[in-house]
């Protein structure tokens, strides 16, 4: 009657190539790296091995060029030998937007490799978009100097006074200088001189002012130092609700403004596959869901039903605690909105169930409890948590890149001081061995999220000869996911999210009115329509037609309708 055609509806790639395509000899996937944290050769030689591995289910690209020129590297997982990705419904997992935060990085990667290796069937029917990397300039400098940065900091303004972070006393790091003050706002505490606290009342001295390693600009000799460059988050430049400084620190000047973002949203918009996005982050550990202004009475029932059930999930996989965005970052006891955020824009603009774990910090891996660390009223027990931070480190030996003891050093423009302190990968991630543990509980995640995928099948098809050399073609057009094609309740309007759209290409003459149909969203399981066509036969041929479905985030399909 009918048969499947081998073929599926392909578009060109966009996108550089920068892996192989060709080529069906497939070597060992190496395993995930968890040795220490990763510069960018590290990641770009990691990936570039897993595209060279499995080129038949894996395709190095780069989604676009970092402002310091470094590409941003963007793994395509799919079998191609079926299918091309774009025909797939597709999961995106973007990490290290914040500089510091590389854990993500060691948590997508292994993503990856269990995608090409335990569950390589998954990718029969899903594609897997990786972005293991999304500020790579920005992890260069945390993970090569230790320096702290949110995502980048901008030094083209520089002004008189102000101090410029610089590796001072030439051992490769931009920490710290500590040196005594008379109206220096710190002390050494008391039982842990390392650790600098904050100077009180009742402080005794010596005090001291604490400064990012660096070097002053036009420096007066006065007290007052500022400290130069303008500070962005890109958590802060997307589109929804975005708003300018002062009201949103780091947002950037207008949304989008920092290329990268500009990148991945671009991806984001024109990949109408997607269903699904997940972001790594390292604050204290939770599973995040939106929103991240306002609250869930903003969002209709069914969504936050949904948000709240994945990240349950995510919350039993991992141990971690779900927290809405709205009550992650806090001040003490006040929420706080976060303006042109990663997971409004994914709900709000792309119509998706967005999440983001935070993978925990030093303070995690030192066995504090952090479910409250935002909430933290009183700076002794931040300072507590450091003391114990620090013992911690101690007892484990030191393997944790966390901390560099103080050193003597005769700075050319403030005298003596001292140069050292906390490291700020070490400080914002965990061990490599917990991350290890904790991957799995995040990977089981995203199965459990990318299972529910909205599907696309063509079913039941039939060509009857009705007589005269005219068929009646009939077939069902379903969706099988567990989503509706719109994804979420919030989705269904989004012009992103494309609704299911079916076009009949005779072999002869369309007897029918309509050839092709605009089906609107499916719901998931039993979303189906039947649809009929008349047509003429040309000549001999066996080919009646060609049924083309585009169904946007539950893919496309394509099936050659023969007379029987
Ligand atoms: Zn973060």
């Amino acid at each position: 009657m009918a048969k499947r055609a081998s073929r599926t509806a392909t578009r060109p790639e966009t996108g550089s190539a920068t892996g192989s395509a060709t080529g069906s000899a497939t070597g060992t996937v190496p395993a995930a790296p968890f040795a220490h944290f990763l510069t960018y050769d590290d990641v770009t030689a990691y990936v570039e091995k897993l595209a060279a591995a499995r080129p038949d289910l894996c395709h190095l690209q780069s989604l676009g060029t970092s402002r310091d020129g470094r590409d941003v590297h963007l793994l395509v997982l799919t079998d191609f030998s079926t299918g091309a990705p774009e025909d797939r419904p597709a999961y995106l997992v973007q990490a290290n937007i914040h500089a510091s935060e590389v854990a993500g990085t060691h948590l997508a990667l292994y993503d990856a490799h269990r995608l090409l290796t335990a569950d390589r069937a998954l990718l029969q029917r899903l594609t897997f978009y990786i972005v293991p990397r999304l500020n790579p300039d920005g992890a260069e400098f945390a993970v090569t100097t230790g320096g702290a940065i949110r995502s980048r900091t901008d030094e083209s303004e520089i002004v008189a006074n102000a101090l410029y972070p610089e590796d001072v006393n030439g051992d490769g790091l931009i920490l710290s200088m500590r040196q005594p003050h008379p109206d220096g706002a710190f002390v050494r505490d008391p039982d842990d001189p390392r650790l600098m606290v904050r100077r009180r009342a009742y402080s005794t001295g010596p005090f001291y002012r604490v400064l990012p390693e660096g070097l002053i600009h036009a420096w007066d000799g006065g007290d007052h130092i500022r400290i130069g460059g303008r500070s962005f988050d890109w958590n802060r430049n997307w589109s929804y609700d975005w708003r300018p400084e002062p009201e949103q620190p780091g947002a950037g000047d207008f949304p989008f403004s920092e290329p990268e973002m500009h990148a991945l949203s671009k991806f984001l918009h024109r990949r109408t596959n997607i269903f699904g996005v997940l972001g790594y982050h390292t604050g204290p550990a939770a599973v995040l869901r939106p929103p991240s202004t306002g609250g869930d009475a903003d969002l209709p029932e069914s969504d936050v039903r949904v948000l709240e059930e994945l990240a349950r999930f995510g919350a039993d996989s991992t141990g971690f605690p779900v927290v809405p965005v709205v009550k992650y970052h806090r001040t003490w006891q006040r929420d706080i909105e976060l303006r042109g955020h990663f997971h409004n824009f994914g709900y709000h603009h792309l119509g998706l169930y967005v999440f983001e774990f935070e993978l925990g910090t030093a303070r995690d891996a030192a066995g504090l409890d952090t479910s409250t660390q935002f909430g933290i009223f009183a700076e002794e027990e931040a300072e507590s948590q450091m003391r114990h931070v620090l013992k911690w480190w101690d007892k484990s030996g030191r393997k944790h890149p966390l901390f560099k003891p103080w050193k003597r050093f005769e700075h050319p423009q403030l005298g003596p001081v001292e140069i050292g302190g906390f490291l700020s990968c070490g400080l914002a991630n965990q061990t490599q061995a917990r991350l290890k543990k904790i991957a799995r509980g995040t990977h089981a995640f995203i199965l459990e999220h990318a299972r529910r995928h909205p599907r696309i099948a063509i079913e039941d098809v039939e060509a009857q000869d009705v007589g005269g050399g005219i068929w009646r073609v009939r077939a069902r057009v379903a969706n099988r996911g567990e989503f509706p094609t719109h994804v979420s309740a919030k989705g269904a309007g989004l012009r992103r999210l494309r609704p299911v759209r079916v076009e009949f290409h005779p072999a002869g003459e369309l007897l029918s009115q309509q050839g092709h149909y605009e089906l609107g969203h499916l719901p998931g399981v039993t979303g189906g329509r039947r649809l009929e066509w008349f047509v003429k036969r040309d000549g001999k041929g066996k080919a009646l037609g060609e049924l083309h479905v585009f169904g946007g985030a539950g893919g496309n399909a394509v099936m050659e309708v023969v007379a029987g």
